[in-house]
This record gives structure tokens, C-alpha cells and sequence, in this order.
């Protein structure tokens, strides 16, 4: 470790800290230089308004965090009485909400018979960081948290990873998997969202990075050399992923429909701000770009086309198109299905859907008409539906809550809070070369949203 970054005359030792929304853990070593808060940053001298870097809440959410007692947190028990002949509950999805899920049932109930189903490996991570760990070239195994083994029997439930649910038998109370069919009392749906492909993106032409398997196989292709990247589509993922792969060496070309990149979430002196901040950096961003078709060439490479006839040459082309949730299983049992967020319908205190026994949380629902595909919801949804299940409905209802949102592009980290959009009577409050604060106004002239972009903290970027 460097002289310099030690902190001066202090020589406490460094204490953690956990956020109880989403269990990231604030180091004081080691700071949150993203966040502007560099190595050797006491908690105490955090500001009010630094957001959780996963999550997007702020300090006063976070608690002392002390490693063991946590960890420790379920001895074995044995199963007495009930598990044999009870069905019990199946979780559908191997992700933090299902985890989540899981981890609250548990606490309520000891005995409680519980089976995870998973698609993937169901080893426990945080999908945000995979944007970001691209770039910091993180091997995917740091990335893991637990094993999904070391989870399943830290919280003594049965584990059926690589198994994809097909459909949901709601008279016979089953759930027929890739791997066989499960009983259950209650359903968990806790499968989370898939990338939205348009058509003139085939899956076989275009990278995904929804899931930490996918993120395995693009990190070894574009560790190999620096490489053109095309991105489709310049919103939260899309603008984070070219912009930690252009940090990375990458020369990047990011395609939007829209004028203007995150012209959903920011309004247009924002996006103006971060496209400055950008110009540094091996980006192009290209608006109005409807693309048309993707090809594989005679020597491996890719062509994009656009409808106007522009055409980009590429090594990669990730589709950052947006997410919706699979609807099969949904359909399978007849429950009312969002299709204009793309999400299962839930009603929001209990996350229950539309059938009593079946509730549903996480990327794949639909909450008042609008996903909410961000992780600080996730742990209350977990508490709501294990209230719920345990026959505790009121004690954890399920309240929605405005949380800020952190776009971790690091050349102009920018915090959105409130009611966002992209549209509306946006004004701007302070506009210096180090911060531009903005505010959203509605028709009484009530701020209902606030914007902060400010220069990124000193730190100095890899691999130049
Ligand atoms: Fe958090």
C-alpha cells in the first residue's frame, strides 16, 4: 500500500459499514473513489448526500458492520415434523431476489421446507457491478460473493440450479422444470427480466450481458486486445458500458434512436454534460440511429446497418436494448401480465399476483403499471412476501419508495432523484466546470426531482 494513501494523523483502525437495503459493504480503507470518496474516507465524513453505490440510498441507511456475525447468521437445525409430506415453498430464480427471498422466509421460519430453482449456477453476486467490472478487468470469480452450494446450506434449502422452469400447474399445485416437476404450496416468482432484442438484433449476432455467464464469456473475448465495440443502445446499461470499456482500451461506438444518450432518465443539458466529459475518452455516440440489421463477415467481424444506410464495422456488438420479463410461466398459470413495462402483475402491499398462492418480486414485476428494475426494492419485496407466507401480511407491507439513482458513468458520475425523466420543465440550478444541479418542476413550480453531475473525484484512469 502507497504512503499516500493513508490518512493523516489517524490512526483508528478502518471500520466496515453495511448498507440494510442491499448489504454492500462500505470499507473505509478502501473508500468509494467512484463515489468521490477516496481510500482512508472515515464513515463519519461521508456526505448526507453520497448514494450507496449498488443501490442508490444514502448514509443514514447504512449500519456497523462486523463480518462473523452476520455470516453465522443460520446454524444447521434439523428438520423435525413437517418437510417429508409438506410441498412447502419454490422459489423460482437464483438471483438476489430469489436469495432474498429465501434468506427472510428463513428467518421466520426454522423449519419452513424451501426449494430454489435456478437457470443458472445460482452462485450469489451483484449485477450491477458487472457493467463496471468489465472495466476494472475483475476476474468473475471476485465477483462472487458465496457459492450457491455454500448458501443453500447455510439456509438449509433444497438447491436445483441449471433447471429452467417450463410451467406452473395450478390445480395440481406443480412446477415442471427442465430437471423435473416440484409440489408446492406457495410460488415464489422471482426469475427477473431478459434482454428486450428487436428483431434486427438476432441473439446470435449480438452480446447480452444480463447474467454473470455472459459477462465470463465477453471478458475473456475482449481481454485478448483492445477491440471496436458497437453498443445498441444508450441508456443506464448501454452509456456504463461503453463508457468502462472505453476506460478499458476499447474504441466504442453507441448507437441510440434518441438524439441524445440517457435521454430517458436526463434532460438534454445533462446528457450535453456527460457527452463533454466523454470527449476525452474513445466514444462516439451516434443519435437518431435506427438499426436496421446485423451481419457476420467473411473474416469474423460484424456490420451494422442502419435504416439510413450508415453501416459500422465491429469485433463486438452488445445489445443494450432494455429488459423485459419472460411471460411464459406467467401465462402458464394465468396471471395478469404487464406487457407495456414488461413485467408480472403484483398487487404491491404482499407482491402477491394474481393467483393467492403465487407471489412475485424483483426485475420480474410490474408494480402500479411501472418495473422497477433496481436493487434497493429488493430486500423489502423479500420481508413483504416472507410476511405474507408466514401469515404476518401487515407487519412488512410492501411500500414503494424513491430512491436515488446513481449513473455509474465515472467520466461524470451523476445522481437523479425523485420523479425522473428525461422530458418535463427541468431548470438548472448551479452550473460550474465542476457541477451542473439541475431541478424538476411541476405545474405548481414543486421540485419533484433533482439532478447533481459533478467532475469525477481525482482518480486516475487504467490502463491509458
Ligand atoms: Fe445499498
Amino acid at each position: 500500500m502507497s504512503a499516500g494513501a493513508q490518512p493523516a494523523a489517524n490512526d483508528a483502525a478502518f471500520r466496515q459499514f453495511i448498507c440494510r437495503a442491499c448489504g454492500y459493504v462500505y470499507d473505509e480503507a478502501k473508500g468509494d473513489p467512484d463515489g468521490g470518496l477516496p481510500p482512508g474516507t472515515r464513515y463519519d465524513d461521508i456526505p448526507d448526500d453520497w448514494a450507496c453505490p449498488l443501490c442508490g440510498v444514502t448514509k443514514a441507511e447504512f449500519e456497523p458492520y462486523v463480518a462473523s456475525t452476520v455470516q453465522r447468521a443460520a446454524a444447521p437445525v434439523a428438520v423435525t415434523g413437517r418437510g417429508r409430506h409438506e410441498p412447502g415453498v419454490v422459489i423460482v430464480g437464483g438471483g438476489r431476489a430469489g436469495w432474498q427471498v429465501a434468506q427472510a422466509l428463513r428467518e421466520r421460519d426454522a423449519a419452513l421446507p424451501i426449494t430454489l430453482v435456478a437457470a443458472c449456477s445460482a452462485d450469489v453476486y451483484d449485477k450491477p457491478t458487472l457493467s463496471v467490472a468489465i472495466a476494472r478487468g475483475l476476474d468473475p470469480h471476485r465477483i462472487v460473493r458465496e457459492s450457491a452450494a455454500e448458501a443453500a446450506k447455510r439456509l438449509r434449502l433444497q438447491l436445483v440450479p441449471e433447471a429452467i422452469a417450463v410451467r406452473i400447474d395450478t390445480v395440481a399445485r406443480t412446477l415442471r422444470t427442465t430437471r423435473g416437476t416440484l409440489r408446492w404450496r406457495k410460488l415464489v416468482l422471482a426469475h427477473g427480466a431478459a434482454p428486450r432484442l428487436p428483431a434486427a438484433l438476432p441473439p446470435q449476432q449480438v452480446w447480452r450481458v444480463n447474467d454473470l455467464a455472459a459477462y465470463r464469456r465477453l471478458r475473456d473475448v475482449l481481454a485478448t486486445r483492445p477491440q471496436r465495440v458497437v453498443i445498441v443502445g444508450a441508456g443506464l446499461v448501454g452509456s456504463e458500458l461503453a463508457n468502462d470499456l472505453a476506460l478499458g482500451g476499447h474504441a466504442v461506438t453507441l448507437l441510440d434512436v434518441q438524439p441524445r444518450p440517457l435521454a430517458a432518465l436526463l434532460p438534454a443539458p445533462a446528457s450535453q454534460r456527460l457527452l463533454a466529459a466523454w470527449a476525452a475518452l474513445p466514444i462516439a455516440f451516434v443519435g437518431g440511429a435506427q438499426v436496421a440489421g446485423v451481419e457476420t463477415r467473411a473474416d469474423g467481424t460484424r456490420r451494422v446497418a442502419l435504416a439510413d444506410g450508415r453501416t459500422w464495422d465491429a469485433d463486438q456488438v452488445i445489445a443494450a436494448t432494455g429488459l423485459a420479463a419472460p411471460d411464459r410461466l406467467a401465462r402458464s398459470a394465468g396471471l395478469a401480465f404487464d406487457r407495456g413495462c414488461g413485467g408480472i402483475v403484483v398487487e404491491p402491499a404482499t407482491l402477491r399476483t394474481a393467483h393467492p398462492d403465487i407471489h412475485a418480486l424483483g426485475d420480474c414485476v410490474a408494480v402500479g403499471g411501472q418495473a422497477s428494475r433496481f436493487i434497493e426494492p429488493i430486500a423489502r419485496q423479500a420481508q413483504a412476501i416472507a410476511g405474507a407466507i408466514c401469515g404476518d401480511d401487515a407487519a412488512a407491507a410492501y411500500v414503494p419508495k424513491a430512491v436515488p439513482l446513481r449513473v455509474k458513468t465515472t467520466s461524470l458520475p451523476i445522481t437523479l432523484q425523485g420523479s425522473i425523466a428525461g422530458e418535463g420543465d427541468w431548470r438548472i440550478v448551479a452550473d460550474t466546470p465542476r457541477e451542473l444541479r439541475m431541478q424538476r418542476v411541476d405545474v405548481d413550480g414543486t421540485v419533484i426531482a433533482t439532478l447533481v453531475a459533478s467532475a469525477p473525484p481525482a482518480v486516475l484512469p487504467r490502463a491509458a
